[in-house]
């Protein structure tokens, strides 16, 4: 696991003294970050490594993560739907009764006694009716700029019991929110297996061991296999570019996250889609494929692709940035933060126009590697996890009042 002093020769010194300094002030301190899973999707990405780190610090924080059946993931999956905007989601009052009756179950068997609760996502939303003591924040990931209403008002009252709430961009901030809220950003690990640096013979064998050609372009999209990732578009880009490239090829890769009961007949639809092309590779974590080999691909890639409709930040968009490959993507939710259009990547609208962009960049390497680069200085002013840790470290310092 990496220390603090490691990240010094990425991010400066600087940065790396006013974390330990913080760290400092609240020692002694407990602190409880919940989520709904343990693996799959980008919280789980970012949990994983931000909570070892700070407790190397001398942080006593824990992460727990929520038990619930598929029945429990089937309604959290709609409501992450309806908060995503989808009209069509609409829950009964049944399936929000389970939803109360199996968080209240986990608040009784997770230990919530901290001075600060920080609540991810509106899986585990409903803890906080069993809070004892303690600041609780709700970091909410989803894009909440234009939720399902009725959706909605089922769960601002809860909401509403939380001392803070933060989210991805200020535009996610619902309307007449009643508490305060503040904005973060997600972050990525730069020293963590799925993007610390790896040797050009070990993305090779990776490649080789999926049968991918390591001699001809390869462009990827990294991504939960959900309607929302808009997989299908990324092989309708793929196939508009081979007509002039006839040697692309395309690597899909998705995981199956525990709480997304989508994954399986997304998963069914997209290597269907891709048909008998040998040259589309649909893999999944049940491939083997894990951190180093995400790596690995998004090393190889020439051009990522991120053609989601929806995202909340899209942290596969960052991690292909920092690996200096130029994104090509849809203008979602996070993605404008991170693809300037033109400068580390290309916005686009539809399949045709982010074609052109591609087959642009395969064309020009010169162009491909410029995006690249910039693209991964702008992850590394931003979107590194020193910078996350920070903002944490100072939201605990204000929530309990220690602010000097
Ligand atoms: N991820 C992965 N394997 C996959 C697909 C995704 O490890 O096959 C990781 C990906 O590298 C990223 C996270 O899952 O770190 C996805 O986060 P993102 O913000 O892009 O989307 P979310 O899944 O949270 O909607």
């Amino acid at each position: 696991m990496a220390r603090i002093e490691d990240y010094a020769p990425i991010v400066g010194d600087g940065a790396v003294d006013t974390i330990r300094r913080m760290a400092e002030i609240i020692k002694g301190e407990k602190a409880v970050h919940v989520n709904a899973t343990s693996y799959g999707g980008g919280v789980a990405e970012i949990l994983s490594r931000m909570i070892p780190l700070a407790r190397s610090l001398g942080i006593d924080v824990t992460w727990q993560t929520l038990k619930g059946d598929i029945d429990f993931f089937k309604v959290t999956k709609k409501m992450h739907n309806a908060l995503q905007g989808d009209l069509g989601a609409s829950i009964s009052d049944e399936e929000f009764k389970l939803y109360l009756k199996v968080a209240a179950e986990n608040a009784s068997m997770l230990d919530l006694g901290a001075d600060v609760v920080v609540i991810h996502d509106p899986q585990p939303l409903p803890l906080v009716r069993q809070r004892e003591r303690g600041k609780w924040a709700w970091r909410c990931h989803i894009d909440t700029s234009t939720p399902n209403e009725a959706a909605w008002s089922r769960l601002e009252p809860m909401v509403r019991m939380y001392d803070l709430a933060i989210f991805s961009m200020e535009r996610y901030i619902p309307k007449r929110l009643a508490i305060p809220a503040i904005i973060d950003y997600p972050t990525i690990d730069p020293l963590s297996p799925k993007n610390a640096p790896m040797k050009p013979e070990e993305v090779e064998k990776v490649l080789e061991r999926y049968g991918v050609d390591p001699d001809r372009p390869l462009i990827g999209q990294v991504a939960r296999f959900d309607p929302w990732k808009n997989p299908l578009g990324a092989i309708d880009v793929y196939r508009q570019v081979k007509a002039a490239v006839p040697g692309l090829q395309i690597a899909m890769i998705g995981s199956f996250a525990r709480d997304d009961p989508e994954g399986a007949e997304w998963y069914e639809r997209v290597v269907r889609y891709a048909g008998r092309d040998k040259d589309v590779f649909v893999l999944s974590n049940l491939d083997g494929v894990g951190d180093l080999e995400v790596n690995a691909f998004q090393r190889a890639f020439s051009v990522a692709l991120q053609l989601s409709n929806r995202e909340g930040f899209g942290l596969t968009v960052t991690e292909a940035l920092w690996k200096g490959v130029p994104v090509v993507a849809k203008r979602a939710g996070g993605i404008p933060l991170q693809v300037i259009d033109g400068t580390t990547g290309f916005l686009t609208e539809g399949i045709k126009d982010a074609s052109e962009r591609v087959a642009l960049l395969l064309r020009r390497p010169w162009l491909a590697r410029e995006l690249g680069e910039r693209g991964r200085r702008h992850v590394r002013l931003n979107f590194l996890i020193t910078k996350g840790l920070s903002n944490y470290l100072r939201m605990h310092i204000e929530l309990v009042g220690k602010m000097g």
